[in-house]
């Protein structure tokens, strides 16, 4: 198991193109400083709308259907189903960040 440095993980959150990295998943549309759109997890007692919010300048995201909420890694393992390490570097891809002592990612989802 690879520890992750807190600091690494700031600087990856913070290159993160969070919109495009959620508009894989989620129809965004602008709204100020944040974008909205549905989510698409399937939730069986809401028949369509999934009230998702992405908030541009903190990075958190909440869905007020499914009850997601988190930051941008929180967003990948949930809806890319990768655990932590895999969606640190999906992101970091995204961004354009090296991760130390990491050789470049195959197989990114972008
Ligand atoms: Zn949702």
């Amino acid at each position: 198991m690879q520890r992750h440095d807190p600091d690494v993980i700031r600087r990856v959150k913070k290159a993160a193109p969070l919109a495009q990295i959620v508009a894989r998943h989620v129809d965004l549309s602008p709204d100020g400083s944040e974008r909205q759109g549905r989510c698409r997890r399937p939730v069986p007692a809401v028949a369509g709308a999934c009230a998702f919010r992405l908030n541009l300048g903190s990075g958190e995201w909440m869905c007020g259907s499914c009850a997601g909420k988190g930051d941008i890694l929180d967003f990948v393992m949930l809806f890319d189903r990768v655990p932590f390490a895999q969606a640190l570097h999906i992101v970091a891809d995204a961004g354009g960040v090296r991760l130390p002592g990491a050789a470049p990612a195959s197989g990114s989802l972008l």
